[in-house]
């Protein structure tokens, strides 16, 4: 049987990390096996639903290069992939659990399970779950009342006594008691599925073999095992993956402020560096190497080197990685090339030109994401561009110095790299100021700060002319 894995993320708001993790280790372990991804979006909560994020999920993995073998945008004969368009497949085999005893009709209204609810919490009662009042009624019974028109939702009546087993291939057999569960509901009253039955049915159609998913989703794998062996279905391999945790140790979670795949994004971090690090979350190189490809991870991926600990999203850590992969793992022309879209795609106005080329060839080695390029560079654009307060003491302080620097540059015939070296060099020895001495308020005067790129580089781009104007804004006297 083709290994077949699965992502099922439902479009409920901006893409999270989670989705691009699970993609990366679902897509790595297909790729590994010779096996086929597939990106199946679970849009039945139509309460949650949100209408832009269906495609704000796919555009995530086009960008990250996280290529489906189907999905939404690339369907085959077994989609459709999108969940809602498959509501009477689901329907059918609820039906098929009901006329086969495995799932019952509950008439309650919304209202009684309320009041019922109350009632038990007010009992101090430890079971809240539903009292399975309607699993006694007869077929016939049932069938009738359904006939009046009366609204129900199918449960699966689930087993009373026993155990169910997860066979978990990170944490062995997990066991449920089933005296502990629901009897889930299965229909709602709207003739939509619920997750558990609409994910269940999909998993087995679309020939799923590997469920690999969050932690999270371990307590409703009994309810999906009594569904699979309810309908008489073959049960997948069960892989729940460790927590990504935040670093205030809860949960990594948008709802609770962190950050987006699109933020990172935003923040010009490069896919290959977010997969590198999501990767880094859950497993590890078996030669401990930290900087990694999406390749690598197939060649060596094996499950025995997955922590279970939960491992803690640090964006400083991210950050750090992305700088390496900007000044080691891609050539200067290809970063280059990367901050001319990153900086279309957010609006910038910057000339995309010569000029432009060499600041960025400049500043690749001092930046660490994308985004730094244009905040840190602003005295490469405009006369009016920040100044420090440090730079300010320099610029006051150095005057006799500057005053010396603006006498030997003028003179110079060119600004070339060299040139200006060579005469800052002579000015130092023919004077005895230390040439550092000379360069800091003449640094902090083009550029308003104490850091920016090597002096010379720095003096050849802006060229005679504008250095020399600044120099005259700020030399007094
Ligand atoms: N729709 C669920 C989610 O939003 C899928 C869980 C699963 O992988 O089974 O994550």
């Amino acid at each position: 049987m083709t290994v077949t894995t699965r992502i099922a993320p439902s479009p409920t708001g901006d893409p999270h990390v989670g989705t691009a993790y699970q993609a990366l280790f679902n897509s790595v372990f297909a790729a590994q096996n010779g096996g086929r991804f597939i990106v199946r979006i679970e849009d039945t909560d139509r309460g949650r639903y949100n209408a832009q994020s269906e495609g704000r999920i796919l555009d995530m993995l086009d960008w990250l290069g996280i290529v489906p073998d189907a999905s939404p945008r690339r369907e085959d004969g077994d989609g459709p992939y999108v969940q809602s368009q498959r509501a009477d497949l689901h329907r059918q085999y609820a039906r098929q659990l009901l006329d086969s005893g495995h799932a019952y009709r509950a008439f309650d209204t919304p209202e009684e399970l309320g009041a019922r609810r109350k009632a038990a919490e007010a009992r101090k009662d430890s079971y809240l779950g539903y009292d399975r009042r309607d699993r006694a009624l007869g077929r016939e019974e049932s069938d009738a009342r359904a006939e009046t028109g009366e609204e129900f939702v199918i449960r699966l009546a689930a087993p009373l006594e026993g155990q169910t087993v997860v066979k978990d291939r990170l944490r062995g057999d997990v066991i449920f008691q089933n005296a502990d569960l629901d009897d889930k509901v299965l229909l709602k009253r709207d003739g939509f599925p619920t997750y558990h039955l609409a994910a269940m049915v999909d998993d087995h159609l679309m020939g799923v073999t590997h469920v690999i998913r969050a932690e999270e989703w371990l307590t409703s794998t009994p309810t999906h095992i009594q569904i699979l062996e309810g309908l008489g279905w073959q049960q997948p391999e069960w892989i729940h993956t460790p927590w990504l945790l935040s670093s205030g140790g809860k949960k990594y979670s948008k709802r609770r402020g962190d950050p987006s795949v699109e933020d990172f994004r935003r923040m010009g971090i490069l896919p290959q560096a977010l997969l590198n690090y999501l990767g880094m979350m859950g497993w590890s190189m078996p030669n401990g190497e930290e900087v990694f490809s999406v390749q690598d991870m197939v060649q060596h991926f094996s499950w025995e080197r997955v922590s279970l600990g939960g491992s803690t999203f640090d964006v400083t850590k991210l950050r750090w990685l992305n700088g390496k992969y900007l000044r080691e793992k891609l050539t200067p022309q290809e970063v280059v090339a990367r901050l001319h879209a990153y900086l279309a795609e957010y609006g910038s106005d910057l000339p995309h030109d010569a000029y432009f080329d060499q600041v960025a060839l400049m500043m690749t080695p001092r930046i660490e994401v994308l985004s730094e390029f244009q905040e840190k560079t602003p005295y490469f654009w405009s006369e009016e561009y920040p100044v420090t307060e440090k730079a300010a003491a320099l610029t006051l302080g150095g005057q006799d110095a500057l005053k010396a620097v603006r006498r030997r540059l003028a003179a110079l015939p060119d600004f070339a790299h060299d040139t200006t070296d060579a005469a800052l060099r002579a000015l130092a020895d023919e004077t005895g100021v230390k040439v550092g001495k000379l360069m800091q308020p003449l640094r902090a005067v083009i550029a308003g700060t104490t850091e920016s790129p090597g002096m010379f580089e720095m003096l050849e781009a802006l060229g005679k002319e504008r250095v020399l104007a600044r120099l005259d804004r700020v030399i007094q006297g």
